[in-house]
């Protein structure tokens, strides 16, 4: 079992040795912990009997695929799942997400940039224990809502949003650091049965960026938003 006075164990799960050794030597240098997992299968061992704090996972592994290891992993874990794809991926990508991972770094990526995913996943591990996401009121920078009165303030002045993006601000505060597709998005902002449309989609998020503020909500191209912590 994880234990939060030990460093952070981070399982790394590449079959590429020489990716595994440059990120575990980057981790190494941050002093959290590590584990490598080669194939999908050992990744899903290791998950089981380690509690790793974050799960960098590559979708091309040798045993299966990628989100396969996403999907069993999240029938019964919430530990972040970060993807690391090659571009021309983007179909996968979109499915990791879809199965339940957290955010994705496109191959080749800057340890610098990766550092700083796996620092965001910890913050929100640590700030977050199960459960947090569903209270009554959300917090980030400026912007505040109350999801009982649904009322939603940007420096103590009440914003008027639309019922459409007003769930989709909640849809995003409730999943602050992770990434939503344009199809879970879709599927549930809309409701009632109906599913929304990407034009659609694209003219409410402009509106509702305009209206608490575009650096907190992400426009990730071709996939998806994300809301981030204000500075
Ligand atoms: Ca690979």
């Amino acid at each position: 079992m994880s234990d939060q006075r030990l460093a952070p164990l981070i399982l790394v799960v590449e079959d590429d040795p020489a990716i595994a050794s440059l990120v575990s030597t980057a981790l190494e240098t941050r002093g959290w912990g590590h584990a490598v997992a080669q194939t999908g299968a050992a990744a899903i061992a290791c998950a089981a009997e380690r509690s790793p704090s974050v799960i960098l996972l590559d979708l091309g592994l040798p045993d299966m695929d990628g989100i396969e290891v996403v999907r069993r992993v999240r029938t019964w874990s919430e530990t972040p799942i970060i993807v690391v794809s090659a571009r021309g991926e983007d179909a996968d990508k979109i499915g990791a997400l879809d199965a339940g991972a957290d955010d994705y770094l496109v191959k080749p990526f800057s340890v610098g940039e990766l550092l700083a995913r796996v620092r965001v996943a910890l913050r929100r591990v640590a700030q977050e224990p199960a459960g947090a996401a569903e209270g009554a009121a959300f917090e980030n920078g400026a912007l505040s809502i109350d999801y009982a009165s649904g009322i939603v303030r940007l420096s103590g002045e009440e914003v008027h949003l639309t019922p459409i993006e007003h769930r989709l601000l909640a849809l995003l505060a409730r999943n602050e650091g992770k990434v939503l597709t344009h199809q879970y998005l879709l599927e549930h902002a809309w409701g009632e049965g109906q599913v929304g449309d990407l034009a659609s989609l694209r003219v409410i998020m402009a509106s509702l960026r305009k209206k608490v503020g575009a650096g907190l909500i992400q426009t990730h191209v071709g996939v998806g938003y994300r809301m981030v912590q204000a500075e």
